[in-house]
């Protein structure tokens, strides 16, 4: 690895100012700060005149890349319209309407209306209440706990971060708070049991959550969230059938399912959405991010009319719907809405990321031949490489070892923004990316993980 240069006045000033989410805060002054200034298509271009791809889209995001005309354009003319509003006290405004009325033409379940957020923890969080609300209305107020996932990540106000099942999310957060309960992470590579075939091992993790609905009660019990495929948990790509026989558990015993589709949503799994390519029946929806392609904060929670009945019959008990951020649904975020899924249709993004998954695929099982690299995953455009100890037995290596961080720096001297969670590098080029463009990109990681493996061997990290 090169050696740390000097902090820039730039660096140094964001050091002494901002506190960074997700990142080891004692280390910020050894390690300096990435310090970005503009973007166009696929890359991003630091303060230095650095050219990276952004192999993330950000954080799993900005679907068009970055410096999209058309949504400069619209952003502006919205801005100039109106720049602000708010849907509260039965205030409304155009783009709302529009983006609200997009939205349950292109839901993959019956939705019949939205409420928007700022964000997808507060969508998710809002889904929460809006489960309590549901069930105080049809009269089972002790109907109240949510089934989440170990590995999940659901996002981090308080009730986001509960349902997220990642100990850095937990420990030292005073988290989780009750109601919220953890079944199995339907990660085979890594929960499988020796000898255990992957269908036996979907037996097995869903006969483990109906234990857990007849421990707690049924009637305790909401609902259950989950990612299509887990983001941040180390891109989790379900087994197959894991969701169908899930989903017959949760019918059994009266559980709705909410699809975070925070990740999935609006193409990157080849289809409009993670719930039609993992064939989930959701009751409920929570979007964002790919949303607006990242170009402003906006959240949304999808829902049926029964639902949305029940919450004006209970309003009408209580006097209010009392709930609503106030940049929930800020215009400047609809207008993007609009205009990101207009965009997304006419430029046929979703063959576009169909077009380009056996690219993405074929790039990551040649990934998966590393003797660093234990299981290359992926669906669409989206996937994770788990990087090993062990290829044989899966041995991880110890977290302080740290050879997912290692292997992100090592990838950023190459020209290419990708993310560790753990050890699990994780990829989600913007959806507009070239195949020309991908192949660079897995040029670039290749390149990074072979000096990973030179770094690996002479530090005599495999060492059990
Ligand atoms: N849900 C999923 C699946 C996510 O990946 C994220 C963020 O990465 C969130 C929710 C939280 O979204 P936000 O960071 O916009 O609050």
């Amino acid at each position: 690895m090169t050696e740390q240069l000097p902090l820039s006045n730039l660096q140094t000033r964001d050091i002494e100012s901002v506190i960074h989410p997700y990142t080891p805060l004692h280390k910020l002054k050894t390690t300096g700060t990435l310090v970005v200034s503009h973007g166009k298509g696929v890359h991003v271009y630091d303060t230095q005149g650095r050219e990276y791809i952004e192999g993330m889209s950000g954080l799993w995001c900005a679907g068009l890349g970055f410096g999209d005309e058309e949504m400069v354009d619209a952003a502006t003319e919205q801005m100039r319209a109106l720049p602000f509003y708010h849907l509260f006290g039965a205030k409304s405004f155009e783009p709302a309407i529009e983006l609200a009325e997009k939205l349950k033409e292109i839901a993959p379940v019956p939705i019949s209306k939205v409420f928007f957020t700022s964000s997808g923890s507060e969508a998710n969080d809002t889904q929460v209440k809006l489960a309590w609300f549901l069930n105080n209305a049809r009269g089972k107020p002790q109907k109240k706990k949510i089934i989440s996932r170990i590995r999940a990540y659901h996002g981090v106000t308080v009730m986001a971060a509960s349902l997220t099942g990642l100990p850095g999310n937990h420990n030292g957060w005073d988290l989780p708070v009750d109601r919220v309960l953890h079944t199995d992470c339907p990660h085979f590579y890594r929960f499988g049991k020796e000898g255990e075939s992957e269908a036996d091992f979907v037996d097995r993790i869903v006969q483990s959550l109906r234990d857990l609905i007849e421990r707690e009660g049924a009637d305790t019990i909401a609902a259950m969230i989950a990612e299509p495929v887990m983001g941040a948990g180390g891109v989790v790509v379900p087994p197959k059938g894991y969701f169908e026989a899930i989903q017959a558990v949760l019918d059994e015993h009266d559980i709705m399912l909410i699809a975070d589709e925070v990740i999935t949503g609006f193409g990157r799994t080849g289809n409009w959405w993670g719930t039609e390519t993992f064939n989930m029946r959701p009751k409920t929806l929570s979007a964002a991010k790919q949303l607006t392609s990242a170009y402003a904060p906006l959240g949304a929670v999808m829902v049926p009319e029964d639902i949305y009945q029940a919450y004006v019959d209970y309003t009408a008990q209580l006097g209010t719907f009392g709930h609503g951020f106030t940049y929930g649904g800020h215009p400047l975020g609809c207008a993007l809405g609009v205009k990101a899924i207009e965009i997304y249709q006419r430029r046929d993004i979703v063959g576009h990321v169909r077009r380009l998954a056996p690219v993405f695929e074929a790039r990551m099982k040649r990934l998966a031949e590393f003797e660093l690299v234990g299981e290359a995953r992926y669906c669409g455009l989206v996937g994770g490489v788990e990087l090993v100890a062990d290829k044989t037995t899966r041995r991880a290596f110890k977290p302080a070892q740290g050879v997912g961080p290692l292997t992100a720096k090592l990838l950023e001297e190459n020209g290419l923004i990708l993310r560790a969670m753990g050890d699990t590098i994780g990829l989600c080029p913007p959806m507009v990316i070239s195949e020309g463009e991908l192949n660079e990109l897995f040029d670039r990681l290749e390149k990074a993980l072979r000096q990973a493996e030179e770094h690996v061997t002479k530090e005599k990290l495999r060492a059990a």
